[in-house]
């Protein structure tokens, strides 16, 4: 019989419910539980593929081509529990799939209403990841408790519980101890007041996780226990990490947790495994080493919006013993002027996956800073899409060349829409999206992989054009991996350089804390070794050179 576990947020969003949620999963599946991870978003959006980031952060791709909250990178980060598109789901999505059956004619001769056809739907949704052989799913409800749409999704919750064997639901709440420093204390009465108003839809939570500045005292935690009505023991806290979010289990071990879940959900758990963790946490506390890395990116001052990838940067840090400095440089800004200025020092450079024309030049003048200086470089996606403009541009003098994505007018259009892509009008689910298949040739990424054949996740309408291969390859790029069904180009890289690849796919969704993507790992011991050098802050370049120069001065370096 599968167990759930339901994990709400309380007092204020962005308290780490994902991070909380994953990181039980973590703990559950070291004590030998089968774990599945879900999350439920509140919004209306279908799914968060059309979002802009600053609405939502990274959109997390699966292999199955979902676009999904990035809650599930941290589930993936932190368990090995497998994720498709049962996994999350938003008010969007269940009402889509309401509506599509009530004209469908399946609920003939009813008035089809949130309760009980909208909450059926959630609960499908959730008895979907309840199948043989799960011991535990682990349901995160999105937003914040009092939020007007997070209603039927809580309403669904709790008629679940009630529709299950007595003990085999346990509800989570996750809420914040508000620190006034004026005066030194920490406040409860928020904490209070969100688990009142779940009490006040019939949700008693059963653990209060409470994150919070400054430890909890035994007296706040009675206070905490009276006022909410759940168990003294049961109140725990979740104080904020010192050094890495990888941590967070351990904390949440020492504090009890599996066995407050274990007691009440009549399991017998083994203390859980968690010497993997306990490793990462002493690798990251043993690094004294720093590197430096520019990311040149649209959303440099929301970290969310490329969460994935500094996670992976952490990930290839453990694993090469060296701590990793971000440089974040907003590419609006960047310009052929000023990139010596702000990307001198750096020991590598990333340009992450993007959309639109925004940025763009100041994207191309980081991926020339890097090829110039022969500093490592890795372009994910738009960053390799920039990596060849940059190339087809300054090396091989196709002046004006481009991707038509940004203008549909270049001579040289080296970077185009992907012929399946050419009828499509929906904006929603219609990229190339998720796992497909990539031959790897001889070069750095086939070394790094140690493989010949490698599954990367995508999400892309735009390629590269084959019909400028020959010219580039003419003058030192390499094509190293290339789709196994439609022969795109997949991996570029320039052979005559330290390091540098980039890639048409997205390795920061398949990074963990204990494996660390090849790519990511490889890039960032290029960078390592970057930053050994005598002076490892580059020269600055020998000419500076408009973007577009010609053919000739291409030829002379
Ligand atoms: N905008 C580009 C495309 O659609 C790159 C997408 C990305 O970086 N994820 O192909």
């Amino acid at each position: 019989m599968t167990k759930h576990i339901f994990v709400t947020g309380g007092v204020v969003s962005s308290l780490g419910k994902g991070l909380t949620a994953a990181s039980i999963g973590c703990i559950l599946e070291n004590c030998g539980l089968r774990v599945r991870m879900q999350k439920l978003d509140p919004y209306i959006n279908v799914d968060p593929g059309t979002m802009n980031p600053y609405q939502h952060g990274e959109v997390y791709v699966l292999d199955d081509g979902s676009e999904m909250d990035l809650d599930l990178g941290h589930y993936e980060r932190f368990t090995s529990a497998p994720l498709t598109a049962d996994c999350n789901y938003t008010t969007g999505k269940i009402y889509s799939s309401v509506i599509s059956k009530e004209r469908a004619g399946d609920y003939l001769g009813q008035t089809v209403q949130v309760i009980p056809h909208i909450t059926d739907e959630i609960k499908a949704a959730i008895d979907r990841l309840s199948v043989d052989g799960v011991d535990v799913v682990i349901t995160e409800i999105g937003g914040t408790v009092g939020d007007i749409e997070s209603l039927p999704f809580l309403e669904a919750i709790r008629q679940y519980s009630l529709e299950q064997p007595a003990g085999d639901c346990l509800f989570l709440h996750l809420t914040l101890l508000v620190y006034l420093s004026a005066s030194g204390e920490l406040k409860t009465k928020p904490t209070q007041q969100s688990v009142g108003r779940l009490r006040e839809i019939g949700i008693q939570p059963d653990i209060l996780v409470c994150r919070t500045e400054k430890p909890m005292t035994d007296e706040m935690r009675r206070k905490i226990s009276l006022f909410c009505n759940v168990r003294p023991e049961a109140v725990i806290e979740e104080q904020d990490v010192d050094h890495s979010i990888y941590e967070l289990p351990l904390m949440l071990k020492r504090e009890g947790l599996h066995q407050l879940i274990g007691e009440h959900l009549g399991l017998t758990l083994p203390e859980p495994d968690l010497t993997a963790w306990e490793g990462i946490l002493k690798t990251v506390l043993a690094t004294d080493r720093e590197v430096e890395i520019a990311v040149a990116g649209k959303y440099m001052e929301l970290h969310d919006a490329y969460k994935s990838i500094y996670e992976s940067m952490a990930h290839a840090g453990i694993a090469n013993g060296v701590r990793i400095k971000l440089r974040k440089v907003s590419s609006d800004d960047l310009t052929e002027d000023n990139v010596d200025e702000v990307l001198r020092g750096v020991h590598g450079i990333l340009v992450p996956g993007g959309f639109g024309g925004r940025g763009c030049e100041g994207k191309v003048a980081a991926v020339q800073y890097a090829r110039e200086n022969r500093i490592p470089y890795l372009g994910l996606c738009y960053g390799m899409h920039m990596a060849v403009i940059e190339f087809a541009r300054n090396v091989c003098g196709l002046e004006g060349a481009n991707s038509t994505e940004i203008d549909s007018a270049t001579p040289h259009p080296v970077i185009c829409m992907l012929d399946e892509q050419l009828q499509i009008t929906d904006m929603g689910g219609t990229m190339r999206l998720g796992a497909q298949r990539c031959k790897l040739l001889p070069g750095r990424a086939r070394a790094a992989y140690e493989a010949d054949e490698v599954s990367e996740r995508h999400r892309h309408r735009y390629e590269f054009n084959n019909v400028y291969r020959d010219r580039l390859e003419a003058k030192g790029m390499a094509f190293t991996g290339v789709s196994v069904d439609k022969n795109l180009v997949e991996i570029v890289e320039i052979p005559d350089h330290p390091w540098f690849v980039a890639v048409q796919y997205h390795p920061e969704f398949r990074s963990k804390p204990t494996v660390a993507h090849p790519l990511f790992r490889d890039f960032v011991a290029a960078v390592a070794e970057e930053a050994t050098q005598p002076d490892s802050a580059p020269a600055p370049r020998p000419v500076a050179r408009p973007v577009g120069y010609t053919a000739r001065e291409g030829e002379q370096r």
